[in-house]
C-alpha cells in the first residue's frame, strides 16, 4: 500500500474560518430576520481600477493576433513588470534593488509557502504570535516543526515570538537563534508596524546571527505614518540576509486576478551559494510562469492613471478602519491597528475570551469578526475587524456596536 506524507497528517484542522462561518449559518438559521454584517473579510470588495481593467482588455486582444500572441512567460516575469516594479517599488525609494532581482509570480500566499523549499530541512523557524497560518502550516507539511501541543496550540521545532500589548504588538528578539524569520509589516492580523529603527534591529540581528528575514510586505500600499518602512531594503544590510514576498492583491485588488513578486538579493548567500540561484532553479522548474496578461493588468498598476486610482481604493478602505477605529474607541475599547493596515485590533472586554466576545458580537449586534486566538495562542484576548467592508455596512455595524 502507498503511503501518504505523514508530515501532512500532524496538520491541526483549519477550525477558525470554518468555525466563524458555522457559527454565522447557525446563527442565521436561529434567527432569519438578522442582517448580520461581516467584518471579518480578510478580502477585498472594490472591483478592479479602470486602468487595469483596461490593460487587460488590452492584452486579450493582444493574445488574438498571431503578431501580438503571447506563449509562456519567462519563468522569473516579463522585463516590462520586473522593471516597472525595481523602479516604483524600490529604487524611488533609495532601495538598491535590480529587475533581475525580482522574480513574478502568481501569488504571495504561494510564495510565502513555497519559499521553505529552499533551505535546509533542519532549519529552525520563528513567527510572531499570532500569526498569519501559512508560514507555520507549510513547514508542518515540509516537516520542520516537531510535535504539536493541541493544548497549548504550538509546536515543539517553531520558536514563536508573542506581539502582545505589553510588546507594543511588535516582536522582540528571540533568545533562542532561528534560521530563519517570517515577519509582515504592516501586519495582519493585529494591524501593527514596525519603524525603519526597529526593523533595522531586526536586520542587524539577521546578518550578525546568520539568519535569513523572510519579509511579507503584503500591505505596504496601507502605510500613512512616514516613520513606517515600506520596504525591508530600506534598512542597511538587508541585502545580505532578506527576502521580501510583494502582492498586488491588497493594493490592488488582485485577489481573484492572482500576481505576486519575490525579491532575493544576490547578496544573500550561504557559503557561496546564492539564494537567488536556488530560488530561480526551483521557479524554473515548478512554475511555468504568470500569465502575459495578468503581468500586463500588474504593469497598469504603476501608470499615473494606475497610481490614482489605487491609492484611491486604499483610501476608501482606510477610511473604513477610521470609522471602525474612533467608533470603538468611543465605545471604550482598547484598539490598536487601523492607521497603516486595513485590520483593527481590540482587546476583548471584561476578560472574554475571544470567541465568547464572537459570540457576544454576533448575538447582540449581529456583527462577526475574527477571534484574535484563531491566529496563535498570543491572540487569545483579542479579536480582529476588517476594513474591507463596504463605507456604509462598516458604519451601520459600528453603530450597533457603540448600542451594545
Ligand atoms: C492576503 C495576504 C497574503 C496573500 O496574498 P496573495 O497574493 O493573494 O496570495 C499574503 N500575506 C498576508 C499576510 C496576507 O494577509
Amino acid at each position: 500500500m502507498f503511503r501518504v506524507n505523514q508530515d501532512y497528517l500532524k496538520l491541526p484542522g483549519s477550525y477558525l474560518f470554518s468555525t466563524v462561518a458555522r457559527k454565522q449559518r447557525e446563527y442565521q438559521a436561529a434567527h432569519p430576520e438578522a442582517e448580520i454584517i461581516k467584518l471579518s473579510i480578510g478580502d477585498v470588495t472594490q472591483p478592479l481600477a479602470p486602468a487595469i481593467v483596461e490593460a487587460l482588455h488590452g492584452a486579450v486582444d493582444e493574445m488574438a493576433h498571431a503578431e501580438t500572441f503571447h506563449g509562456y512567460a519567462p519563468d522569473l516575469g516579463y522585463e516590462f513588470l520586473r522593471s516597472a516594479m525595481a523602479k516604483n517599488d524600490y529604487q524611488a525609494k533609495g532601495c538598491d534593488i535590480k529587475a533581475d532581482e525580482i522574480f513574478i509570480s502568481d501569488g504571495a500566499k504561494e510564495d510565502c509557502g513555497n519559499i521553505q523549499e529552499i533551505f535546509s530541512k533542519d532549519s529552525k523557524i520563528a513567527v510572531c504570535d499570532p500569526v498569519y497560518p501559512v508560514y507555520v502550516d507549510t513547514n508542518v507539511m515540509a516537516g520542520r516543526t516537531g510535535t504539536y501541543d493541541a493544548a497549548a496550540g504550538t509546536w515543539s521545532n517553531v520558536i514563536y515570538m508573542p506581539c502582545t500589548k505589553e510588546t507594543n504588538f511588535a516582536p522582540e528578539l528571540p533568545k533562542e537563534t532561528p534560521d530563519i524569520i517570517y515577519l509582515c509589516f504592516p501586519n495582519n492580523p493585529t494591524g501593527s508596524t514596525v519603524t525603519k529603527e526597529q526593523l533595522q534591529t531586526w536586520v542587524d540581528y539577521a546578518n550578525k546571527t546568520g539568519a535569513v528575514i523572510i519579509y511579507d510586505a503584503a500591505y505596504e500600499a496601507y502605510i500613512s505614518e512616514k516613520e513606517v518602512p515600506h520596504s525591508i531594503y530600506e534598512c542597511e544590510g538587508a541585502r545580505t540576509c532578506a527576502i521580501e514576498i510583494r502582492s498586488f492583491s491588497k493594493n490592488a485588488g488582485f485577489t481573484g486576478v492572482r500576481l505576486s513578486a519575490t525579491v532575493i538579493p544576490k547578496d544573500i548567500k550561504s557559503g557561496d551559494v546564492m539564494l537567488h540561484s536556488l530560488w530561480a532553479r526551483r521557479h524554473g522548474t515548478k512554475f511555468n510562469g504568470t500569465s502575459y496578461i495578468i503581468q500586463k493588468a500588474g504593469e497598469a498598476v504603476y501608470s499615473d492613471a494606475g497610481k490614482e486610482q489605487l491609492s484611491a481604493q486604499v483610501a476608501y478602505y482606510m477610511n473604513n478602519a477610521k470609522v471602525i477605529k474612533e467608533g470603538l474607541k468611543d465605545a471604550g475599547y482598547n484598539v490598536s491597528g487601523g492607521v497603516n493596515a486595513p485590520y483593527i485590533w481590540l482587546e476583548t472586554p471584561k476578560g472574554m475570551t475571544s470567541w465568547d466576545f464572537f459570540d457576544y458580537l454576533l448575538d447582540k449586534a449581529n456583527v462577526v469578526g475574527t477571534p484574535g486566538s484563531g491566529f496563535g495562542p498570543s491572540g487569545e484576548g483579542y479579536f480582529r475587524l476588517t476594513a474591507f467592508g463596504t463605507y456604509e455596512s462598516t458604519v451601520a455595524a459600528i453603530e450597533r456596536i457603540k448600542k451594545m
